[in-house]
């Protein structure tokens, strides 16, 4: 800066050194005349700088070239000099004579110059400098500005000292106060993890012994949250002139996000590769140009049978994968056009050229700058054909839900309507479908019982399904049908839904309900059987047992009806039956039960009657002779008249026993003793007869023992011509002598033996031992082969043996005993049996020579007709004609009667049980000789018989 001082004036004597300077200087100068301010006096660098001429400037003032921006700064300026004498560096901004604006710094002093005041001003330029600063200030904005948009942080560490100059930004990202930052080293780092302060501290010692001096670094700050904060430091090493570590500055940046993000990315890639890889869906990457594959996934590879290496680097053309070339190219526009396919289904060709449909999904992707197609294929091969089978099998449902005999109603599930019902609800309840669907079961009232359906929806929500539930429907017509009901849920088209099945079991439950009536019934007679008779009879007694009643049992046996059934045939005794159960059923009351124990035997339960023992029999006694007499009236089926007689046991309730087989027992032998008083009559149970019964048994086993022991003989009761007085055959008798008991009565053990089937064995004895003892007789010369025969009693039973006939050959062959000598007495029973096969037999026997009488003839149903087939010799006419025909006409009558029917068909007569000489003259007078009787002879052991024979001991005749 030059100063001049006022005593050195610039034209002052040729001082040409001021002079020079003034003139030279690189400075604008003026001189003005302080009271006018005209300048005296410009250099050259004004006028360089101002753009004036001298000539223009001098003698006008600062104002008059409009030198000042700021006028106010002239007066400042005079102001200011006025005070002090001096300005020293006073900025202002002027103007040039183009009107440019300089900035300057004016520096002045007053000075005298020939006696006036001066002012000597130098003006220094600093437009230059301040354009320099602002430029400096506007590239640290600038700078400023950048890091801002950069989000870099800023610090400078000055390392001698170990002081840190950061930026705002770069404070705030280590989480210090939002200012700039100056402290130490350390503090500004607070936040580094320290691992990687560790990291950082190995990264500067490097730095500080290498030749490099820039440096790069990520750390992580923890941050207050927990949050950690990624920053990256660029920073350079600055050295002093001796190589040493000087400064290190550099910048910050937040990457947190970058990190984040990049992780994300790799994870994504990872899991893409993983997903490529294990995707159970084969996935392929093709390239667009040429269509070649550049990846495969292993489900591609097992799904098709390549091998990634057969695939990799061909087309898909070239494998010949596609099975429609032409729909490939059209998805591949299709593609291309809209970047991307979703779900088509395509069939493609496996390796060993299988069709496979997949349905594909394709996008473009870009795979190292070349645009590729990303496909993914789902097999839907099984699928298509499940869902084939789903089909196949709904229409085999269809089917089975039209064809169905049950009824089936889909219904939906929640609001109960009918969606579908079949042919068998139209039959089941008489609706048609259209006018169902729609409604609900309860709208059209199916239900009988509300209660039961809600049974029903109550099983359905507990078990999900209802199986076999028996439940009461309603008809349209109101009527009602037992239906067996199942119920499964079902879905339709994603709808809930219900599937009934209700198959109608009236029917079946009638079906059960007659088997079960059957299983109670006779079936003849519709009567209760046995076992219903049992059961109403453990009731009865227990209900009169409480209401202190009696009751009682009767039961019937028909008389002879055996006979009847074999002789007209199992109709006419079936019918018999029928007849019997009607008129029984007729004649008790409601509340008594008739049931039929099985072939002829019938049982009335009576109940409820009122008073004592002898009160309650005598009413009973009275109606089982009303019974008795109602049965006992004739009967027209089939042309024949008949008649038949019951034979009735009675038992009461409770005083003959307290359990059903008790009274059913004890019924059962008071009809016995019915029957032995001669039948057609009524019994009631008395003690005694139990004794009778136990009798029976006693016998029946006495017989089985006396089988055993041999204690059966025969008696001969001879046979009389009465013309001669001359025994013209016997009948032999079967006795029994008891070891202890002594001899037995033939009447009650030959039944016995009948009935336990024990004739059998029996009878063949007698016929043998009989055989026997003629064969010796006649071997003995006692009788003669023409004039003798002996006659054998032969029960129904034992004729029916099959092998009967052979039996009586045998016999006669093993005695030796020609078969003329042997007559055969057979009742009537036998003959009515299976008449055929009776007079089969018997011709057979016949023909070998063996004779047959009818026994007790006149006392059954014999009529002429049979006895007119039937190969019989005689006819022995019943004791009890021959005993009361003398005293009674209408005997008497039927005696004739037989005589004359004898002799008309040519038959021999023989009576029997002809004791007085009365008696044998009435036959003899109606045309009859033989006779056997006491008359002649009782029935005697056979040596007693013996002695009867002419060649023996005669005894003769009176
Ligand atoms: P039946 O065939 O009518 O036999 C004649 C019965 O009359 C015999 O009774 C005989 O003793 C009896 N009698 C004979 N003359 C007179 C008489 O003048 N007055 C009376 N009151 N009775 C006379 P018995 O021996 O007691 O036999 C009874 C029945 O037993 C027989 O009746 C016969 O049906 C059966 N019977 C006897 N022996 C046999 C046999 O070996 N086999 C079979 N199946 N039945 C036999
Ligand atoms: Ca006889
Ligand atoms: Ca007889």
């Amino acid at each position: 800066m030059t100063r001049y001082s006022s005593s050195s004036l610039p034209e002052n004597d040729g001082q040409d050194q001021f002079a020079k300077a003034f003139h030279t200087g690189p400075d604008a100068m003026v001189i003005t005349d302080r009271d006018t301010g005209r300048f005296r006096e410009i250099n050259t660098s004004f006028t360089e700088r101002f753009g004036w001429s001298r000539e223009e400037a001098i003698g006008r003032t600062s104002l008059q070239l409009g030198i000042w921006r700021n006028q106010d700064d002239r007066q400042r300026m005079l102001d200011t000099i006025a005070a002090t004498q001096r300005i020293d560096g006073f900025e202002v901004t002027l103007l040039t004579r183009s009107g440019d604006e300089r900035s300057a710094h004016v520096y002045g002093c007053q000075i005298e110059l020939r006696g006036q005041v001066c002012l000597v001003l130098t003006i220094r330029d600093i437009t230059r400098l301040r354009a320099q600063e602002q430029a400096l200030r506007d590239s640290q904005e600038r700078l400023d500005l950048a890091l801002d948009s950069a989000q870099l942080g800023i610090w400078d560490w000055h390392i001698p000292s170990g002081m840190l100059f950061g930026s705002i930004r770069a404070a705030v990202l280590h989480e210090l106060p939002a200012r700039d930052f100056h402290g130490p080293f350390g503090e500004f780092f607070a936040c580094v993890d320290e691992a990687d302060r560790r990291r950082m501290r190995q990264a500067y010692a490097r730095l500080t012994k290498g030749p490099e001096n820039d440096y790069q670094f990520t750390y992580r700050a923890q941050l207050g949250s927990g949050e950690v904060r990624y920053l990256e430091s660029r920073a350079r090493l600055y050295r002093d002139t001796d190589g040493q570590p000087l400064r290190m500055a550099g910048t910050l940046l937040d990457i947190t996000e970058q990190v984040l993000r990049e992780r994300s990315l790799e994870a994504s890639e990872e899991k893409f590769a993983s997903l490529f890889q294990g995707s159970p869906d084969p996935i392929c990457v093709s390239r667009v140009r040429d269509g070649e594959f550049i990846e495969v996934n292993p489900s591609f590879c097992s799904t098709f049978g390549w091998q990634a290496e057969e695939v990799i680097g061909r087309s898909s053309h070239q494998l010949t994968f596609w099975a429609d070339h032409g729909l490939r190219e059209r998805l591949f526009e299709q593609l291309m056009r809209d970047h991307s396919l979703q779900n088509v289904e395509v069939q493609f060709l496996t390796r060993d050229e299988q069709t496979i449909t997949c349905t594909v999904a394709s996008r473009l992707i870009w795979v190292d700058r070349q645009l590729c197609i990303l496909s993914t294929f789902r097999d839907v091969t099984r699928r298509l054909q499940s869902e084939a089978d789903l089909k196949a099998s709904q229409e085999k449902f269809y089917k089975a839900f039209h064809s169905s005999p049950d009824a089936i109603t889909i219904t939906e599930r929640d609001s109960g309507r009918y969606i579908e019902v079949n042919e068998g609800f139209h039959r089941l309840t008489g609706y048609r479908p259209e006018e169902v669907i729609g409604q609900t079961s309860v709208s059209i009232n199916i239900w009988a019982d509300p209660e039961e359906r809600l049974n029903m929806i109550a099983a359905l929500k507990r078990d999900g399904f209802v199986h076999h539930l028996e439940m009461r429907g309603r008809h349209r017509d109101g009527t009602i049908k037992t239906v067996d009901v199942s119920v499964e849920q079902i879905e339709l088209g994603g709808l809930d839904c219900l599937l009934l099945t209700a198959r109608d079991t009236s029917e079946l439950r009638a079906a059960e309900a007659r088997i079960q009536h059957l299983a109670y019934h006779d079936a003849l007679t519709d009567l209760p059987n046995r076992a219903l008779l049992m059961d109403r009879l453990k009731q009865q007694i227990a209900l009169l047992q409480r209401h202190n009643l009696r009751g009682a049992l009767m039961f019937l046996d028909l008389d002879h009806f055996k006979h009847i059934n074999d002789s007209l045939g199992h109709s006419v005794g079936d019918a018999i039956l029928q007849m019997v159960t009607a008129r029984l059923e007729a004649s008790v009351r409601q509340e008594d039960t008739v049931a039929r124990l099985g072939g002829d035997e019938f049982v009335v339960l009576l109940t409820g009657i009122d008073g004592s023992r002898m009160e309650t029999a005598r009413q009973v006694r009275q109606l089982a002779e009303k019974l008795r007499d109602l049965l006992a009236e004739p009967m027209l089926l089939d042309g024949h008249r008949l008649q038949i007689t019951p034979s009735i046991g009675i038992a009461l309730i409770p005083d003959d026993g307290a359990t059903p087989e008790d009274l059913l027992k004890r019924a059962d032998i008071a009809m016995y003793r019915a029957k032995d008083a001669g039948r057609n009559t009524v019994q009631l149970f008395h003690a005694s007869m139990q004794k009778a019964a136990s009798e029976r048994l006693r016998l029946e086993s006495g017989l089985r023992m006396a089988i055993a022991r041999r204690e059966f003989s025969l008696h001969y009761q001879p046979q009389i011509d009465s013309r001669g007085s001359r025994i013209i055959g016997a009948e032999a008798l079967l006795r029994w002598e008891h070891p202890t008991q002594g001899p037995q009565s033939p009447a009650s053990f030959i039944r016995v033996l009948e009935d336990s089937g024990l004739i059998i064995e029996v009878g063949h004895w007698v016929i043998e031992e009989a055989c026997r003892t003629c064969a010796r007789l006649l071997a003995e010369g006692r009788i003669a082969v023409d004039e003798f025969s002996l006659s054998v009693n032969i029960s129904p039973r034992q004729f029916r043996q099959n092998d009967f006939v052979e039996r009586v050959l045998e016999s006669l062959h093993k005695a030796g005993l020609p078969a003329s000598l042997l007559k055969l007495e057979i009742t009537e029973g036998i003959v009515i049996q299976q008449l055929d096969d009776t007079i089969a037999r018997m011709l057979r026997l016949r023909q070998a020579g063996v004779h047959f009488a009818m026994d007790d003839f006149g006392t059954g149903y014999s009529s002429l007709t049979y006895l007119k087939r039937l190969p019989v010799d005689s006819l022995k006419i019943d004791q009890s004609f021959v005993r009361d025909a003398p005293n009674d006409s209408n005997d008497a009558e039927i005696v004739r009667a037989i005589i004359a029917m004898g002799h008309s068909l040519g038959l021999e007569l023989i009576a029997e049980g002809v004791e007085t000489p009365e008696q044998l003259a009435l036959l003899e007078e109606q045309g009859c000789h033989t006779y056997q009787g006491y008359l002649f002879s009782r029935p005697v052991p056979f040596d007693d018989f013996v002695a009867l024979l002419p060649d023996g001991k005669t005894k003769r005749a009176p």
